[in-house]
């Protein structure tokens, strides 16, 4: 019942903003309420492992909304908006070269319950506007790990110890461009990078949409 009410509503608001409902525009984000997603500066926001760490915006407001949406209420749509909006920074920063494009992975157990991983469905429209190269096959998740939020700096590394697994095969020697949607600490990317890195891949830089923190 509940599913076919979600249905009933997902056909009515189709062809309306997400956001403000109200736009004229039928779309799903309309271009007032993308505008009012807001990039931080062009920079690293940190380093993990010797490596950059670019965060585009801060998570709250439409960001934090289209987030929510895209990964917990099945708006596969909105994987487009996010994918534009890191491509704007990510244009800033780019200096040209072919990236190969790893969305992190999720747990396939948690995927098949999702339906999908909304980084993925972020990581082919991001590939399709920057014209890179997708490559979901090169490191997989083999450990069911907590929600990061919830936990600790020092849980969140003992959590995703051992969490990842490189198939070395699928590695095409471009620079990687690792892509996710908030980083907090970066311990999911530093332990993707310690992963990567006992396979002799060293040349990585990394690109959150989001952070919590401003600084
Ligand atoms: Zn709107």
């Amino acid at each position: 019942m509940l599913k076919r009410l979600t249905d009933l509503l997902d056909w009515i608001y189709k062809k309306k903003c997400y956001f403000c409902k109200s736009s004229k525009e039928a779309v799903k984000m309309c271009s007032k309420c993308y505008e009012e997603m807001d990039f931080l500066p062009v920079k690293p926001s940190r380093t993990v492992k010797g490596k950059k760490v670019y965060c585009a915006g801060i998570y709250s407001k439409n960001l934090q909304k289209l987030i929510r949406g895209l990964k917990y209420h099945n708006q596969r749509d909105l994987a487009f908006y996010l994918a534009q909006f890191m491509s704007e920074y990510f244009e800033k920063i780019s200096d040209k070269k072919d990236y190969e494009v790893i969305p992190v992975p999720i747990y396939p157990k948690r995927e098949k319950k999702r339906k999908y991983n909304h980084m993925n469905l972020v990581g082919e429209e991001f590939c399709r506007i920057t014209a890179n190269t997708l490559n979901v096959d090169l490191i997989k998740r083999i450990k069911d790990t907590k929600p990061q939020y919830k936990l600790k700096r020092q849980e969140r590394v003992q959590n995703l110890t051992n969490a990842f697994k490189v198939d070395k095969s699928k590695y095409n020697g471009k620079t990687l461009l690792l892509i996710d949607d908030i980083c907090t600490t970066g311990s999911t990317f530093e332990e993707m990078i310690n992963e990567l890195e006992k396979n002799g891949i060293n040349d990585i830089i990394c690109l959150a949409a989001t952070t919590p923190f401003d600084d």
